[in-house]
């Protein structure tokens, strides 16, 4: 007797809704941390070249070794730290969380955060514990290093800065986090390229610190690139986790081009870090916003009604994320990410209007 999908797919997958992707097309696209620049036509070129030369019809290279020489200069990787590359930084979430996911392991995050981490827990079948953030986003010192002293967690996850709020969290209290846990602590630095703070120098103080970073808010999300930077005896487990040829060709041949030109992705944060400056003043002056401060390249602010703000913007072009109902604390929240100039200024003559 055939089974049905019902029968035979997990509980907690069948539970699951997909994770939807709101429809962008003709849209001022301010939703999802991407850099709105293009790079410039003669590094295109070079790219275009590169892409003609590959070799599609052969593996890649399994170690991406040219492209993680590459990295180790632009990320200022420290001598001795080895890397794991992932197919984005998400899939070096599910290798890390498939490592360590024995009976009964859990794994440790904050809340709000990215969501990706309980998500990622229920998939390797890992206990989630979400400790809340304080009122203000920042962390709650003694309710983490109490949670971590009872749930005993194999694997912590911090984002620094932290994904939906945008602030980085106090140094001294990740440090004293990092010395506490019994298993791995990730500082997810997706936004590094915005924030100017790192944890990536401290690497040889706390042997059980891992630092992941990704190319995708940095310009190349189509690429999927993220890696994973610490000490060998972690990474030498969670890389027997990666699917052999998981880098594929186009993106190692492309990722390497881009990175000798790393002062092209530079200036381009540079131009989002003080566009994210002029917009966070701008969203201070309109009544009935309270903007939260941020070190990344979007912006979390509170209005009146954040659903029917989403919805204007939205019927006027203008794509953000409405973070209301994700999470209590994220009541009447949205997020905008910060484009170029022109769709920055769209944006906020739009939101006056529904302010
Ligand atoms: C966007 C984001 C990622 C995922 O990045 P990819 O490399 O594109 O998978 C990871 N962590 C945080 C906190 C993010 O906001």
């Amino acid at each position: 007797m055939a089974k049905t999908p019902d029968d035979i797919i997990r509980d907690d997958i069948r539970a699951l809704s997909a994770y939807h992707v709101p429809a962008s097309a003709g849209m001022v696209k301010l939703d999802a941390m991407e850099n709105p620049y293009s790079l410039p036509a003669d590094l295109q070129v070079a790219i275009a070249a590169r892409i003609k030369a590959a070799a599609l019809n052969r593996y890649p290279d399994p170690s991406a070794a040219e492209l993680k020489q590459r990295l180790r200069t632009v990320m200022n990787i420290p001598v001795g730290v080895e890397l794991v590359l992932g197919n984005g930084s998400d899939e070096l979430i599910q290798m890390l969380a498939l490592a360590v996911a024995k009976p009964g392991a859990v794994m440790l995050g904050v809340e709000p955060s990215f969501v990706m981490f309980r998500m990622i827990a229920g998939f390797a079948g890992l206990r989630f514990v979400g400790v809340p953030l304080t009122a203000d986003f920042s962390l709650d010192a003694d309710a983490l290093l109490d949670a971590i002293r009872t749930q005993q967690p194999a694997l912590v996850f911090i984002a620094y800065p932290n994904n939906p709020t945008g602030n980085l969290f106090d140094a001294d209290v990740i440090a004293r986090v990092i010395a506490a846990a019994p298993g791995i602590v990730v500082v997810d630095e997706a936004y590094h390229a915005f924030a100017g703070a790192s944890f990536m120098p401290r690497l040889a103080e706390f042997p059980n610190l891992l630092v992941m970073r990704t190319l995708s808010k940095l310009g190349l999300a189509g690429l999927r690139l993220g890696l994973l930077a610490g000490r060998s005896d972690w990474l030498n487990h969670i890389d027997k986790l990666r699917l052999p040829y998981n880098i594929n060709v186009l993106t190692q041949c492309v990722a390497v081009e881009v990175l000798q030109h790393e002062d092209v992705l530079n200036a381009q944060a540079a131009t989002i870090r003080s566009e994210r400056t002029r917009v966070l003043a701008a969203l201070q002056k309109l009544r009935g916003v309270t903007v939260f401060p941020s070190d990344a390249n979007f912006i979390l602010f509170r209005v009146a009604e954040a659903g029917r703000v989403f919805d204007g913007l939205k019927q006027r072009g203008i794509l953000i994320k409405n973070l209301h109902g994700s999470h209590p604390m994220l009541a009447d929240c949205l997020r905008v990410t910060v484009g170029t100039p022109d769709e920055n200024a769209r944006f906020l003559e739009v939101l006056t209007t529904l302010c």
